[in-house]
Parts: structure tokens; sequence; C-alpha cells
């Protein structure tokens, strides 16, 4: 078990491989100045687990020279992934048949997430759950757990002594009858305190953040709201993270609850929309929320396999980008049918082309990383190799599948092998997956993948 973060002892390391990352959005027609790709490349990593150089491996600095060395030449180089939208308790609802969201929560979410209250069964799932992120290539995500404080214990226990960089927050919920009465928040008040209690315990500790977590306006009363809105208000370092019109049923139960001229209207109305705020989804919404979103610096994840998989829409990348709306990608597991972010990708690919655009594997690649990190607003830490920055990054084999293999062999350059990897990748296509330049998941010496 590798030790906890904030205690690393590594050993100076470099990386051989292509290495490939991204310095801003390269848009939709993309800009070449947007990304760095070192055919024959390398990363060099501090023993505190940090980017000490990415670049041609011919100009490495002599004084890197001496350290440890991994060949990864053949294969691609890229930032950790950055899952902005998924549910560390819906493990066991991942594919559960037949419903839309509103349906699908009561028939099969909220009974899988009562067991939460049980530390053991917690503990379990939140080991299986970062295993299967970390195999996907993930190493940061935004994380919903459960009501219970056990939940967001064990999630944050476990990515501690993985040495992670995750934020995740208790989830609140007590408006009847929407949230169910096995599973609602006693009081405001004790959901205040327990909220409190976790910020205290987590929240800046080792590389975790705590994300306050009111799980979306239907479950939420007035003045639970507004007690969300405080707590951000009194500590601008906390994060925020909900649901927002995913659903037209889910919109037009909000508009009877609430009123208000949008959806977004109601996270605003209560001062939910700040800087480091998530809204997950946000697919039945107009250019005037789009611009209140931008205006405050908040983000959106981008959840495809979740949409489609439910039914809910085609989310518009290009109006949120047009009004200036910082996009990540969201897995959403369990409504979303995979923890990898490539397989993401391609699902984000058919979306557009639903509405008549193309994504760019440039693009697909700049959102699974530091177009992630920016809407986290952890951009300044993870993202990219820039010097200094945390080094978590992933091994993508362009050989992984028959299907890939061959496909990459005729490609005619670099952006047809990107782009293969992007519709045809999945967690067969993750090597390796490093955090702070520590090997956290190893494909091909993986217990839970062997027998
Ligand atoms: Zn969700």
């Amino acid at each position: 078990m590798p030790s906890p973060a904030g205690q690393h002892r590594g050993r100076p390391k470099v990386v051989f491989g292509q290495v490939l990352h991204f310095l801003k959005d390269p848009g939709e027609v993309p800009d070449p100045a947007a990304w760095e790709v070192f055919e024959d490349g390398a990363l060099a990593i501090t023993a505190d687990g940090k980017v000490a150089y990415a670049g041609p491996a011919r100009a490495l600095p002599q004084h890197l020279a001496g350290a440890e060395r991994v060949d990864h030449r053949g294969r691609l180089v890229v930032p950790g992934f950055v899952d902005t939208h998924i549910h560390a308790a819906q493990v066991d609802v991942i594919a559960s048949y037949g419903k839309q969201l509103l349906e699908w929560l009561e028939t099969y979410v909220f009974p899988a997430e009562a067991k939460f209250d049980r530390a053991a069964h917690a503990r379990a799932l939140a080991g299986f759950f970062l295993d299967r992120l970390l195999a996907a290539g993930t190493t940061t995500a935004t994380v919903f757990p459960t009501i219970h404080p056990t939940s967001v214990d064990a999630f944050f226990e476990q990515s501690r002594q993985r040495g992670l960089r995750m934020l995740c927050g208790k989830v609140l919920m007590d408006r009847e009858p929407y949230a169910p009465a096995y599973l609602r928040d006693r009081s405001v008040d004790q959901a205040e305190q327990q909220t409190r209690e976790l910020i205290e315990r987590w929240h800046g500790k080792d590389r975790l953040g705590y994300s306050i977590t009111p799980r979306f306006a239907p479950t939420s009363t007035e003045r639970m709201l507004a007690m969300t809105g405080r707590l951000l208000q009194e500590d601008r370092s906390l994060w925020l993270q909900t649901h927002a019109a995913e659903n037209k049923d889910e919109v037009a139960l909000v508009k009877k609850l609430f009123g208000g001229r949008s959806y977004i209207d109601v996270y605003e109305r209560y001062g939910l929309l700040t800087k480091r705020s998530l809204f997950a989804h946000c697919i039945h919404i107009d250019t005037t929320d789009r611009k209140r979103l931008a205006a405050a610096g908040s983000s959106v994840a981008f959840c495809p396999t979740s949409n489609l998989f439910l039914g809910s829409g085609l989310f518009d990348l290009r109006a949120a980008r047009g009004s200036k709306v910082t996009v990540g990608l969201g897995t959403d597991v369990g409504a979303g049918t995979s923890y990898s972010l490539l397989a993401t990708l391609n699902e984000a690919y058919k979306v557009t082309a639903l509405r008549g655009r193309s994504l760019s594997p440039y693009r697909g690649f700049y959102l699974a990383t530091l177009g992630g990190a920016q809407a986290l607003d952890l951009d300044h830490v993870i993202g990219n190799f820039r010097v200094g920055k945390e080094a978590d990054f992933t091994v993508l084999d362009f050989t992984a599948t028959p299907t890939l293999a061959r496909r990459t062999d005729v490609a005619k350059d670099f952006t047809e092998r990107l782009f293969a990897l992007m519709i045809l990748g999945d967690e067969r296509a993750v090597a390796a997956t490093y955090a702070q330049g520590r090997l956290v998941h190893d494909r091909d010496n993986d217990p839970a993948l062997l027998g």
C-alpha cells in the first residue's frame, strides 16, 4: 500500500514514451498551439512527485540523467484523466434496466445508497470504486457518496491511502417525498453539523477537498439550499457539486416546487453559483442560464454515456462553449455505463455528431485532462505537465486490442491514431496509471483482472 500523499518518499524518475499534454482549449477547429506532443519524449518526476521536465528525450536536462528510468516507448503518456461527475455509491446499480431519471433513482439508486450507513460496506465499495477509476486512467474525480458520513470517511480514507487528488462531500437530501424516509437527512441542522465536521476532518488534508453536495433541487428544501449557500459564502475554498436540468420531467418538477425563471435560477437564488461549483448535465437550459453560469465561473459536467442510457437528451457542447461555460467530462457511473473516460469520449463524439458537429481527438483529450482540471478549478496543480505540477499520468497502449492495433497501424498520422484511441479505447488501453509519480495501477499485474 502506498504511503499517504503527505509522506511521499519516491525516487526521481524519468518515463520515456510519446508525451502529449494540453496548454489550453484547442477549440472546435483545433489550434495546434493548444498542445505539445513529443514523439520520442520524456517526462521527469521529482522525488516528491512533481513534474520536473516534459519534452523531447534528447533534451532531458543533464541532472536528471541518473534518475530511475521507466520505459513506455511506443505508448502514449498523458496527464491523468479527470472525471467531473461520478457516484461512488452506485457501483452496484450500473446497468439497471428500463427507467428514466426519477423512477431510476427510486427503483435502483436509493435502495443501493441506503446500505452505506454500514462502515464495512462503505469501505469495501470505496476500495473497489477507486481501483476501477485507476484502471480507467482516472486520477482525479469529484465524487458523490451518500447521505451517511461513513461513506465520506471511507472514500477519503482510501483516496488518501492511494495518494490521490479527490473531491467528495456528504450528500444532502431532506425533502419529502422526493428523498425517501430511509434515505433522508433528519434535519437541516443535523446535516449542517455533519457537513461541518467532515469539512474539518478532510478539507485540504493532503490532496483532498470538500465539495458540498446537495443531490439536486427536488430532494432539497429551501432551508437546505440556503444552508448550502451560506457554507459556500463562508469559505470560498469549498467546492459545490450537484445535478441540474438532466431530464424534462425533473425540470418540470423543479418549476412546480420552486417557481422562478429556470432551474439554474433556483440554484443562483440560494448562492450556489461559484467559481468552484460544478453542475452535472445541464441539458435542458437556455442561453440566459449559460451566461449566468459563465459569469459566476461555474462549470458543467458533460456525461454522454449517462445521458444516452437514461434517455435524458443531447448535451449542447457548442452552445456551452459559445457562452464561455467551462465544461468537463463525467462518466456519471451508475447511470453512466463505463468508468472509462475514453469510452465516454466515444459517446461524446456521437452526441456531438447528432448535433451536427465533430469532436476532434485534441478537443476530446483536452476535455478529459486539462479541461476537467479547469472545470474543478484545480488546473493550478493538475491537468498538464507544466513543471511543478503534480505528476499524475496515465500510459495508453495503441495495441491494446487487435482492432485498435490494426487501425493504428494503417493510420496516416498522429491525429488519426489519437482519434482511433478515443473511439476504440477503454480500460484495456490503460497500461499503467501513476499518482504523484508512483505506480497505482498496472494493467498486466492487476489482481482483479487475473483469473
Ligand atoms: Zn449523477
